[in-house]
């Protein structure tokens, strides 16, 4: 059986990660220190013999016994709001935690994925986005904190390849949503449906003509589980090209919960992409992968999970 551990494990990508990885016949080891992730996302997975959670920081050393395969490093702080509210944990899982869990992978012989972002490449100049655009990201803003650790995170990724010869990958995920986010990380997708759902106002940033294309997990995890069988060391875009305005996107998630709530206009947070969108050429040529789930239908499955979480 091969043996796969996962950083940030018990988070919104990861844990759906670990239930894919369970169902391939893997072994996995969970590795988060729950300050965005949540046990509850992995509870279900208590007492699977081929399932271990262990709660560690992985910006400090790495004790694990025993052979393992593939290291997917997934642990970050992902959203606008809490890269803001934990600035240096994000700086240091992006750096100090990719270059730890790169050791282990060296040590392990394992391959190595980095769980990258459309973040680096910042407010974009080139669009759609392809892999070649080296970005265009303010190093000192807000979200510095999480472009620049992710940026650094793919040169240790590389360097550790080159120099090291470890076998790695490096996916960059474009805006991705389904069950397990939480209700109040603020990215737009919970924030909208969970607004929706409570028929209070919708938060709009800015005008709303900003553009965001939205991937459901399963798509997603399923191009990034055929990027850790392939040979590609270079970075591959993941994500659905299907780009809408943030005001479109608000009008369909009204729709599709038939809710009474109303557009509320809020300032637009500093250094906001204004258009994102995957270029996923590659990925369909290396991979032999597309996105197959329709939008309704992952918001549909989405916002029941939602209606858990809301009165
Ligand atoms: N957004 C919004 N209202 C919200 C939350 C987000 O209008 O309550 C906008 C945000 O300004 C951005 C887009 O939705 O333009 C996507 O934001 P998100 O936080 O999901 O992630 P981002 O794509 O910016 O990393």
């Amino acid at each position: 059986m091969k043996r796969a551990l996962v950083t940030g494990g018990a988070g919104f990508l990861g844990s759906n990660l670990c239930d894919l990885l369970l169902d391939r016949g893997l072994q996995v080891v969970c590795m988060d220190n729950l300050i965005t992730g949540n046990v509850g996302n992995i509870e279900h997975l208590a007492g699977n013999p081929n399932f271990k959670f262990i709660k560690q920081d992985v910006t400090e050393y790495i004790f694990l016994p025993g052979p393992l395969d593939y290291i997917f490093h997934f642990a970050s702080p992902a959203s606008p709001i809490d890269y803001l509210e934990l600035p240096i944990q994000t700086l240091k899982v992006g750096s100090l935690g990719t270059h730890k869990t790169l050791g282990l992978a060296k040590a392990k012989n394992a391959t190595f994925l980095l769980a990258s972002t459309s973040e680096v490449y910042g407010d974009p100049l080139i669009h759609p986005q392809t892999e070649d655009y080296w970005g265009n990201v303010n190093p000192i803003g807000p979200r510095g904190v999480y472009d620049e650790a992710k940026r650094f995170a793919e040169a240790i990724t590389m360097a550790y390849h080159r120099f090291h010869g470890v076998n790695t990958r490096i996916v960059r995920i474009f805006n991705t949503f389904g069950p397990r986010m939480r209700a109040h990380d603020g990215r737009v997708v919970p924030a909208f449906i969970c607004q929706a759902l409570e028929n209070k106002p919708i938060t709009v940033f800015g005008d709303g003509s900003q553009t965001r294309s939205f991937c459901y997990v399963s798509d997603l995890l399923e191009g990034i589980y055929k990027l850790a069988l392939s040979e590609e060391t270079d970075p591959v875009n993941i994500g659905n090209p299907r780009e809408m305005t943030v005001s479109q996107f608000a009008e369909l998630i009204v729709n599709l919960t038939g809710s009474t709530s109303e557009i509320e206009y809020h300032p637009l947070p500093v250094d906001d992409p204004k258009i994102r969108q995957p270029n996923i050429e590659k990925a369909g040529r290396i991979l032999g992968w597309e996105p197959i789930v329709k939008l309704e239908e992952g918001l549909g499955n989405t916002i029941e999970w939602f209606k858990k979480f809301t009165s």
